[in-house]
């Protein structure tokens, strides 16, 4: 297993260059536009699709890194790109790793190319676990699936909400209630296939940022799957149910489940804090190259220290954050323990700095900041989702908190 390294080498190095000089030819020029008219950036995905980048291979070279960095690596450039559209791009990844990390070797060769369609015909796909009741507190969800014996089939109800491609997915993986009797722990993932009927968009939500990618209602009404569309499969959740009531009759807390759980959240958390990484990178350098050129009293703003400090601060906080990011991701690959949930810190961490830095960059462009002439305005907009999916800034705390005192801190 590599030893943590900050030097990327040069495969890195090369691959990072080459998702840049997409991000910076094709993702930045098209930011405005997408932002404006508030839709899937079909032809950019396209685009992404025909030169590698939207495509599982891509992420599973990135996600088998030894070092941990290619994924961090990736997420930091196309969100400096534009976080709406490489919301887009990456959205049917972050559904495509539930069916890689759960599902058998038939339902990953099925389902995966079918979320991504072909270069000529590009699909996209949906994770629907958030629901208008059930958003940090994930133990309220309401959405049943029931075991339909004699057909072999899955019967799903209820409705999900903010799901990134929902409705407009080709493939949707759902989460629900299969045991309401065991709480989370009931809970089991499965793939709505293409038009399947029962499964209709409800209301697509008009955004505060990030609004090239799609985010809408999901709602299930008798949504009848085979039972081959179970991740993972009956065998495998009978017997996860079993354990769990076994543990509930005996009192146990079920230990080993909730750390296997939270080893997941804090291994992917730190793609999150890269995508912040990146936003907050941008915003950055724009406020850079504008205070050394933008003149006020006869001289180029960043003369004033009350500018340059604040863009000292800046960098540091970004430094700082990518820092936090590598460290985790490296610990993911690593098989190191998360002893003071060091992914969720890195995600908090992230996060925060891309909302402050975004800010600081509107500022420091003045009157041109605030306008959607130039992009910090759009990139302010976009870094305020960061501290709220994947877990808010106040969960990351709890977990943090939960974690270092071993307290159920509330
Ligand atoms: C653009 C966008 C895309 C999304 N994409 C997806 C997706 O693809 N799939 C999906 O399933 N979901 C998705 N989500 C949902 C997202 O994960 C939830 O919005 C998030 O988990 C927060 O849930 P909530 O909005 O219900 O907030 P709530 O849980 O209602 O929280 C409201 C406020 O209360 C605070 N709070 C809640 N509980 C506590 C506590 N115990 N202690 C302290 N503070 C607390 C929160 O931190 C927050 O500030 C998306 C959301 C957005 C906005």
């Amino acid at each position: 297993m590599a030893e943590f390294t900050m030097e990327l080498n040069d495969d890195q190095k090369q691959v990072r260059d080459w998702i840049h000089g997409f991000a910076a030819d094709v993702i930045r020029p098209a930011a405005a536009e997408w932002d404006e008219r508030e839709e899937t950036p079909w032809p950019v995905i396209q685009e992404a699709a025909k030169v590698g980048i939207y495509s599982l291979d891509f992420y599973a070279q990135q996600f088998f890194d030894p070092t941990g960095l290619g994924i961090p690596m990736a997420m930091e450039e196309l969100f400096w790109g534009d976080a709406g559209i490489a919301l887009s791009i990456v959205g049917t990844g972050l559904a495509a790793i539930g069916v890689v990390a759960n599902g058998t070797e038939e339902q990953i060769g099925t389902w995966i190319p079918q979320m991504y369609g072909t270069p000529d015909d590009v699909k996209v796909a949906a994770f629907c676990s958030s629901e208008p009741d059930a958003g940090s507190d994930v133990g309220a969800m309401r959405t049943r699936a029931v075991y339909d014996q004699a057909k072999d089939e899955w019967v799903l109800n209820g409705t999900k909400t903010w799901a990134t491609n929902g409705g407009i997915a080709n493939v949707h993986i759902v989460v629900a209630v299969v045991d309401p009797d065991l709480g989370t722990k009931g809970h089991a993932s499965f793939i709505v296939p293409p038009g399947t009927p029962g499964l209709t968009q409800g209301q697509k939500f008009k955004k505060h940022g990030i609004r090239a990618s799609h985010t809408a209602e999901v709602v299930l009404e008798d949504v009848r799957v085979p039972g081959s569309c179970l991740l993972g499969g009956k065998e495998k959740l009978d017997e996860r149910l079993a354990r769990a009531h076994e543990r509930a009759r005996s009192g146990g807390s079920g230990e080993r489940v909730k750390n296997a759980a939270m080893a997941t959240f804090e291994a992917s958390r730190p793609a999150v804090g890269a995508m912040a990484v990146g936003t907050a990178r941008a915003a950055y350098e724009v406020a850079l190259d504008y205070a050394k050129t933008r003149t006020q009293f006869g001289r180029p703003i960043i003369d004033n220290q009350g500018v340059a400090f604040q863009l000292a601060d800046m960098r540091t906080q970004i430094d700082a954050a990518r820092l936090l990011v590598w460290r985790a991701s490296w610990m993911a690959v690593a098989g190191r323990p998360f002893t003071s949930a060091e992914g969720s810190m890195s995600k908090l961490f992230a996060s925060e700095v891309a909302k402050k830095v975004t800010a600081q960059a509107v500022q420091i462009l003045g009157g041109n900041g605030f306008t959607r002439e130039y992009p910090v305005e759009r990139m302010h907009r976009d870094s305020a989702i960061y501290t709220i999916f994947e877990g808010t800034s106040e969960i990351q705390r709890l977990v943090i908190a939960r974690t270092i005192s071993d307290m159920p801190i509330r």
